[in-house]
């Protein structure tokens, strides 16, 4: 008998690792690998929530299990943020949970929320965690159809009426990974409407909220009128405030869907280190100079590879936020076998826009988490590349 349950053993294979192979091979002759591949910020954590960290860690107090939901103080730094940046109220009680990232509550919740067989519709492509996540809970994962000529937005009357009829859940992911699409406040209103004529539920990953260029400021589903009947939303510190090892997310609105994943969670862990809770807080309370901070790299990065890319051909939409740039790869190739060029010939790693699902085939994910003098680097390895 095997060792593995079919759920793990039908798992969809991790397509990263072959590339991550390929990169220590060629670290191993010597080659300077640069990695556009890694979707985290490269930048450090704020200094001041470090402090906070370091304060809170030296009381004994927060050495014990924090309460299953998340401590009050940071619930309550949720609510305060919602209310300040998108005028959203929220009850911290009832309509906030504490998250061990956002990655394991996606899970999670979709766990809490479907039973085995249940559609799902999901962005393709999309966070891979989606399709996993229902794969993991039993449920039959359906794409979302999405505009790609209209920058990736969704076609909620192109969804088919069987699978509409037969949806529990829809997936949103605004700003997007891998595509860097943003939308403005008329898709989450559509969305809700969608949702409430078909009563399912719509969860939008907000992975990405504060990560925005140029004055663009995204929208949060919660400030569609109604919204809470039938949407909640992922948020994480990980990309906004640098602090993806740290593991703090949240979950906002629908009472229903936070009571239940919060049930699910009180069984399987014990919310998150109170100091790095505290510390979140403290992130959450600023005044958000720290995130524009960074926001005026990522954007000077994405400028100057945006421009050269298209320069050299390589074509792809300026992206009013996100880490990323989506661009299109040349003509005769495919996402992976240009990618395998790029790490040949240049030594840059990208994503093959295939590993996000069957329609990022003829596309690339570049990660902008390194320096501006690496950039040229890569830009002047891209042009010497000749792949025409
Ligand atoms: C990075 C990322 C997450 C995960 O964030 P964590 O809070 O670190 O788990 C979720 N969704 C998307 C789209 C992401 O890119």
């Amino acid at each position: 008998m095997t060792f593995v349950s079919e759920k793990i053993n039908t798992l969809p294979p991790y397509l990263f690792s072959e590339f991550q192979k390929k990169k220590k091979n060629l670290m191993e002759k010597g080659v300077d690998v640069i990695d556009l591949g890694i979707g985290a910020p490269d930048l450090p954590t704020p200094d001041f929530v470090i402090d906070r960290l370091v304060e809170e860690v030296r009381n004994p107090l927060n050495h014990r299990y924090s309460t299953y939901s998340g401590t009050q103080e940071f619930r309550q730094s949720v609510a305060d943020f919602y209310k300040s940046h998108y005028a959203v109220d929220l009850d911290p009680d009832t309509e906030v949970l504490a998250l061990i990232g956002s990655k394991e509550g996606i899970a999670n919740m979709v766990q809490a929320v479907i039973n085995p067989g249940n559609t799902v519709l999901i962005p393709n492509p999309g966070y891979p965690v989606y399709r996993t996540a229902v794969h993991l809970a039993g449920g039959n994962s359906v794409d979302l159809p999405l505009d790609e000529s209209n920058g990736y937005q969704p076609l909620f009357n192109q969804v088919s009426k069987k699978d509409s009829e037969s949806a529990k859940l829809m997936l949103l992911n605004y700003p997007s990974n891998p595509t860097a699409a943003t939308v403005n406040l008329d898709v989450f209103l559509k969305a809700v409407s969608y949702a409430k004529s078909h009563n399912i539920i719509v969860a939008n990953d907000a992975a990405y909220d504060l990560v925005t260029f140029n004055g663009y400021k995204a929208p949060s589903i919660l400030q569609a009128p109604g919204a809470k009947d039938y949407a909640v939303e992922f948020g994480s510190l990980s990309k906004s405030f640098n602090m993806t090892g740290w593991r703090i997310g949240y979950l906002v609105g629908n009472k229903t869907v936070i009571r239940a994943l919060s049930t699910l969670k009180s069984n399987i862990d014990t919310s998150q280190f109170l100091p790095i809770q505290l510390a979140a807080a403290t992130a959450l309370k600023s005044d958000l100079k720290a995130v524009e901070a960074n926001n005026k790299v990522y954007q000077e990065r994405m400028e100057k590879l945006h421009e050269a890319l298209n320069k050299i051909g390589l074509e792809a939409e300026k992206p009013k936020g996100t880490i990323f740039l989506w661009a299109k790869v040349p003509q005769g190739y495919s996402s992976a076998s240009f990618a395998n060029q790029m790490l040949d010939r240049a030594g840059v790693i990208v994503t093959p826009g295939s590993a996000f699902g069957t329609t990022g085939e003829g596309y690339i994910r570049i990660s902008l988490s390194v320096t501006s003098d690496r950039l040229d680097e890569v830009i002047k390895r891209i042009k010497n590349m000749s792949w025409q």
